[in-house]
């Protein structure tokens, strides 16, 4: 139900049969604020070879997005709740995943937003998406993507570097508008925690993102001395670098064709309730994000798709706040919510998660 599954359903294929040639196991661990934790555990559930573990901050998620993912009954499937916030469990990530000796005794992984084949399967929506329009006789086509960590639009970059005709990608963020300010003024300005807004778009609140490096690259010429040293150096030492002053960031928009605008909460609303009244739709906040924007950057003569990024059912709080009314739900998760639930409930704390791991592992073998 958000444009990850997609993406993820391929990589679940992959890894199974990869791992199968290879007779290797894997364990994935992840963090997760909501979609990337679903679309991964329903991407591997039952795969032989791979086993997930997905830590989430304890109640924090929206309720459908806990009933979808505790409600999984598949053995290879673990959820940890987390007893503190997101960051909490970024930061448990991250710590495991430097401990090079448990990695590599555990044979832990990941499947975070710069994975490849992810990027590579997004690629697909921007060709599927120009088709349906050339075939409806436009002849110019531009895209809008609600953006966070510039995972979906990089797709669609990589997309026009093969050469399907897009005239721009428009970028949209929320109130947490560090891309939109890089488009804008070429200042790449990396936000604290602090800095970091919670909003009603919840899967864009990001404070770096963390695919930039890939156009950047491109934007400088494939010059990978100046790239590295942008993100290693500058951006380590000082949270920020800055490349108004260098004539290739005017290709940005010239060359790539790129553009960039930010909504808020009441633009949010407004755009969910205008779309729900022309057109007899609703769309979920980070879509309506994309459409707020797009409008800003759409011509008569060009035919705009806007990337819709999840289905509304995830954030029920905020249709009903724009609409008064519930979103619609699939059959198939009626009554979800009331099914049984499987989830470990740890505190923050890094060596209670690899005991865990590692007591699962020890008593499958
Ligand atoms: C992940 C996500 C986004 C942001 O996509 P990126 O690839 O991180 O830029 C937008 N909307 C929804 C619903 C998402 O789950």
């Amino acid at each position: 139900m958000a444009f990850k599954d997609m993406a993820m359903q391929l990589l679940g294929n992959l890894l199974e049969y990869e791992l199968a040639r290879r007779q290797e196991n894997l364990n994935i661990l992840g963090a997760t604020s909501g979609d990337t934790g679903s679309a991964a555990e329903y991407a591997m559930r039952g795969k032989k070879g791979v086993r997930v573990f997905m830590l989430s901050p304890r109640g924090r998620m929206s309720a459908f997005q806990q009933a979808q993912m505790f409600s999984l009954q598949d053995h290879n499937i673990h959820n940890i709740a987390i007893d503190g916030v997101f960051d909490d469990c970024q930061d448990i990530v991250k710590r495991v995943a430097s401990d090079l000796e448990f990695k590599q005794q555990y044979k832990i992984g990941a499947v975070n937003s710069i994975n490849w084949a992810r990027l590579l399967a997004q690629v697909v929506y921007y060709f599927s998406g120009y088709l349906q329009a050339s075939e409806r006789g436009a002849t110019s086509v531009s895209f809008a993507v609600p953006s966070g960590n510039f995972g979906n639009i990089c797709a669609g970059h990589v997309a026009r570097m093969m050469g399907l005709p897009v005239s721009n990608l428009v970028l949209a963020t929320n109130e947490n508008d560090v891309l939109d300010e890089f488009f804008r003024t070429g200042a790449y300005r990396v936000r604290s925690r602090a800095d970091t807004l919670e909003t009603s778009s919840p899967s864009m609140d990001i404070s770096k993102a963390s695919n930039l490096e890939r156009f950047v690259f491109d934007l400088l010429g494939r010059d990978a001395r100046r790239t590295k040293s942008l993100f290693d150096d500058q951006l380590r030492e000082r949270g920020t670098f800055d490349l108004s002053g260098d004539h290739r960031f005017e290709e940005a928009a010239i060359r790539f064709g790129f553009r960039s605008g930010k909504s808020t909460h009441a633009d949010r609303l407004a755009t969910i309730r205008d779309i729900w009244e022309r057109y007899n739709t609703v769309i979920d906040p980070h879509t309506a994000d994309g459409v707020t924007v797009a409008r800003m950057h759409t011509s008569p003569e060009m035919l705009m798709i806007v990337l819709e990024t999840a289905l509304p059912v995830k954030f029920a709080a905020t249709i009903r706040e724009a609409l008064g009314r519930e979103p619609d739900r699939l059959q198939r998760f009626d009554g979800i919510e009331d099914l049984p639930r499987r989830a470990k409930v740890l505190p923050p704390d890094t060596q209670a998660v690899k005991d865990y791991i590692a007591d699962i592992v020890h008593d499958a073998n």
